[in-house]
């Protein structure tokens, strides 16, 4: 299929001209109530007409991929399309409350958010949750604090080690070291599982924790789970679930059950809400009756006189403002009361059929199976990144590239659930155009993209964090 996206071209330079560069009007500043110190003596704004202004961001939509382009493979972000009713109840007016209105006035939103807790609870196996991390990443930092907490208060303070698989994100070895532990990497065996020889040789007096997810990252179930769980407990140590392949188990398996102590849910991933771009996100975490008094504060509880928010006894403290992010949280509540338990069950088999429908008719080798609801194919001899960005000119967005590392030039992809057979057998056929191309062609791709290739070095070692126009760009950096 021949892919187009816009380009809106102001001469050579290919984009669509800023607000401010279509047209500008002085604005004067003498009418300001400010002191004059604080004003400027005039103001260019931008001076458009209506229509030119809802030409411009449109447009701008078209010079972009997301996910109501086409479908959106990237793995381990599990990017599904999100129902636009989330969104709706989101922006609704009742949504709209100040964080610090006194809580008999937010009853509604309390009560929104309890649910939530309780949902999350069930659905991970978990006696208590907290929604206040704002990301996946943060609510590891939070979980592994959570956990260091528990140790320090059962006198096992000197425990300053997490152990995290060589597979594992690479947020799981930050987190880890940001909570001031040394990580220790679990190699994987032949099979891409974790090694049980190796996590017996790696436990002991030291082990804080080990942080694991499962489906892991090559979409393979931990069938050991149970002795990986013996193996950390009997050594003194904690569990942690990594919950960004939570789509995976829903109403399958659950990690509480599994053994696990604590774990993060990406919300963002698991039950809609976009987050490309790094946001907006939201982490809540789950632990054991155990962990539940070191939670983030505040947490909801309903009491007789109704919800109010309350300080578990040994809280870490906040990890956030307020209590989350959340309008993210509002959209994962609906999406999971819409779907309901029969709704998310059925959600991650199709994950899993889509998968398996997709890989089963690729060229690119999968190395590792029985995989869940993703799969890393091998780029073999092409170079994965160019393999990505040819895989634009074919109309659909690349799989997650070069990671986890196990497997070369990795292509982690990830249909999700929500993408019909048409557009699985679409995206097998771009996958198998681009793999029978020549290494020429998919070095000068992508070239039908509003933005050509960036050199990505410069970008991150020369970035322009503002705006200056082609013209006035010298190539220095600018803050
Ligand atoms: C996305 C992801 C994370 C981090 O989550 P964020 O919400 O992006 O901070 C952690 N682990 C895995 C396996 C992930 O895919």
């Amino acid at each position: 299929m021949r892919y187009d996206q816009a380009r809106w071209t102001n001469d050579e330079a290919r984009y669509e001209p800023l607000l401010s560069e279509k047209s500008t009007t002085e604005v004067s500043t003498d009418d300001s109530p400010l002191p004059d110190d604080l004003t400027r003596d005039s103001l260019a704004l931008p001076d458009l007409s209506e229509p030119e202004l809802a030409r411009h961001y449109t447009r701008l939509s078209q010079m972009n991929y997301g996910v109501e382009s086409g479908p959106f493979p990237l793995g381990s972000c599990t990017m599904k399309y999100n129902p636009s009713f989330t969104e709706d109840l989101a922006a609704h007016p009742a949504a709209a409350v100040h964080p610090d209105q006194p809580t008999r006035t937010t009853q509604g939103t309390l009560e929104l958010l309890f649910g939530l807790q309780d949902y999350l609870g069930r659905i991970g196996g978990m006696d208590a949750v907290s929604l206040q991390p704002p990301a996946g990443a943060a609510g590891e930092f939070a979980g592994i604090l959570v956990a260091k907490a528990s140790h320090e208060h059962s006198g096992e303070g000197q425990r300053s080690e997490v152990i995290v698989p060589e597979s594992a994100h690479g947020t799981n070895f930050a987190s880890a070291a940001m909570a001031g532990y040394d990580v220790v990497s679990l190699a994987s065996d032949d099979d891409g599982r974790v090694d049980l020889d190796a996590l017996e040789a790696a436990v002991g007096e030291e082990t804080a924790a080990l942080m694991l997810t499962n489906p892991n990252t090559l979409g393979l179930f931990e069938r050991d789970i149970e002795a990986i769980a013996d193996i950390v407990h009997d050594a003194g140590g904690l569990l942690y679930y990594d919950g960004a392949n939570l789509n995976a188990l829903l109403g399958q398996a659950r990690p509480g059950d599994m053994g696990f102590d604590v774990m993060h849910y990406n919300v963002h991933k698991t039950f809609a809400t976009p987050h490309g771009g790094g946001g907006p996100g939201a982490g809540p975490i789950g632990v054991t009756a155990e962990l539940a008094p070191f939670l983030p504060s505040p947490q909801v509880e309903r009491s007789d006189s109704g919800y109010e928010f309350v300080e578990p006894d040994h809280s870490i403290g906040k990890v956030h403002g307020f209590y989350g992010n959340w309008l993210v949280l509002v959209k994962a509540y609906a999406y999971i009361a819409r779907l309901g338990d029969g709704g998310l069950e059925d959600a991650s088999a199709k994950a899993v059929l889509n998968a398996n429908y997709l890989a089963e008719q690729m060229d690119f080798e999968v190395p590792f199976e029985p995989f869940h609801h993703e799969f890393v194919a091998s780029a073999g001899d092409r170079d994965a990144a160019d393999v990505a960005k040819r895989m634009l000119d074919h109309g659909v967005h690349p799989p997650t590239t070069k990671w986890p590392e196990i497997v070369s030039e990795a292509l982690m992809t990830e249909p999700t659930e929500v993408e019909s057979r048409r557009t699985l057998e679409h995206l097998a056929e771009a996958f198998n155009a681009v793999a029978d191309e020549d290494d020429e062609t998919l070095a000068a791709a992508p070239e039908s993209t509003a933005a050509r290739r960036i050199d990505q070095v410069r970008a991150a070692r020369e970035p322009r964090l503002s705006w200056q126009s082609l013209g006035e760009y010298t190539g220095g950096r600018t803050h």
